[in-house]
């Protein structure tokens, strides 16, 4: 058993509370690994607010991080203690028929089909003042050892930058790999991209690297329309700027609406305008952002009817093991600017402050 420092949520609207922990060995399949870096995605925050589905309290957030293997369990060959892995937030259990399925990222372990809030066997490997603390999507990031099924992570090059290829952990290849694999846009098609905060700038970066012709920003901060201007988009809206409703602004820009738009916000009314923004008869709209568990959207189905395509996806349709690993190859070799996607460093016991960055827009 390790004692070692985790940031626990005890409960919905509470701040994190940086803790000592203990956390078990790996039983059988199972990895555990020091954390050296995490990023904080939004998702995060949507579960101290208690509106991500079925995360149980109390709990370990944090789903983004990357680290060195500590130790494995029984039956362990894809790593071994000392490699750098990659933490994934989508396992890839590599067996179900989604995993077998060359089209599909949801793998059937996923939390949505069930909780990952323990390990496979049902049982936590986390325990603080006596009490037992649950995981979160099985990768509890904020931590500075956790435990995770084998098939959750993926190894890394022994060069890898650890405190940059955290990003690959969720924000990267959600928003990148929504552009490359949900949308599948084209070269010379326009984009339009609602709210580039940290997944919302890679799906820029990822419009770009499609070759896209003109990609459209919007987000009510300009800091982050400047880097998202710095990164490939064309065009930079405010919506604060128009009077008129962010989807009329955008087909009297483009005609009929652009080809491809993405929701990287998590709110109804810019899901709706994302939809309404793109082409009337071709255009393909990808959901990214998440609304709180059970909500519901209403829509004008003529929206649909002329021949739309709305869609979403999770870790932006990459299969994680498989790709994730390649995909930052390819990032380092071209020389992603990543640092543009790094705002802030922050000392581990400085979680909460990192939380309030986030909530301030920074
Ligand atoms: P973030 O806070 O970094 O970025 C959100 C951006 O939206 C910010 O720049 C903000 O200024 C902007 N914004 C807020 N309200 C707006 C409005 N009304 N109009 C225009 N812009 C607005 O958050 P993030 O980490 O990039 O996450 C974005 C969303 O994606 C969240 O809902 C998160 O839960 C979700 N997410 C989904 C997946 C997935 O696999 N589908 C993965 C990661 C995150
Ligand atoms: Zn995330
Ligand atoms: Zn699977």
């Amino acid at each position: 058993v390790i004692k070692c420092r985790a940031a626990v949520a005890w409960a919905v609207g509470k701040a994190l509370s940086v803790e000592e922990v203990e956390v078990a060995p790996p039983k059988a399949e199972e990895v555990r690994v020091k954390v050296v870096a995490t990023g904080i995605c939004h998702t995060d925050q949507h579960v101290l607010e208690g509106i991500f589905p079925n995360a149980d309290f109390p709990l370990i957030p944090g789903h983004e991080g990357a680290g060195i293997v500590e130790s494995v369990g029984e039956g362990v060959t894809s790593v071994k203690p000392g490699d750098k892995v990659i933490l994934l937030c989508l396992p890839q259990c590599g067996k179900c028929s989604f995993c077998l399925n060359p089209e599909s990222n949801y793998c059937i372990k996923t939390h949505f089909s069930e909780s990952q809030c323990v390990l496979p066997d049902k049982t936590s490997r986390f325990t603080c003042k006596g009490k037992m603390i649950h995981h979160f999507l099985w990768v509890s990031t904020f931590a500075e050892y956790t435990v995770i099924p084998e098939y959750a992570v993926a190894k890394l090059d022994a060069a890898a930058p650890l405190d940059k290829v955290c990003l690959f952990g969720c924000a990267f290849p959600t928003g990148y790999g929504a552009a490359i694999n949900t949308a599948k846009v084209k070269p010379g098609s326009t984009c339009a991209v609602f709210g580039v905060g940290g997944v919302g700038l890679p799906v820029v970066i990822g419009c770009k690297a499609a070759g896209a012709s003109r990609i459209i920003a919007i987000d009510i901060n300009k800091d982050k329309l400047a880097k998202a201007q710095e990164l490939g988009a064309t065009d930079c809206l405010c919506p604060q700027d128009f009077k008129k409703p962010m989807q009329e602004v955008i087909t009297e820009m483009t005609g009929h609406g652009v080809d491809y738009a993405f929701e990287v916000i998590g709110h109804a009314d810019t899901m709706v305008a994302a939809l309404a923004s793109c082409n009337v008869n071709t255009g393909v709209c990808v959901m990214i952002g998440e609304l709180p568990s059970g909500s519901m959207i209403s829509i004008d189905p003529v929206l649909l009817l002329t021949g739309r395509t709305w869609k979403g996806c999770l870790v932006g349709g990459c299969k994680p093991r498989d790709h994730i690993p390649n995909l930052i190859s390819s990032c380092l070799e071209k020389k992603v600017n990543l640092d543009l996607l790094i705002t802030h460093r922050l000392p581990f016991a400085k979680v909460n402050e990192g939380f309030e960055l986030l909530r301030a827009g920074k």
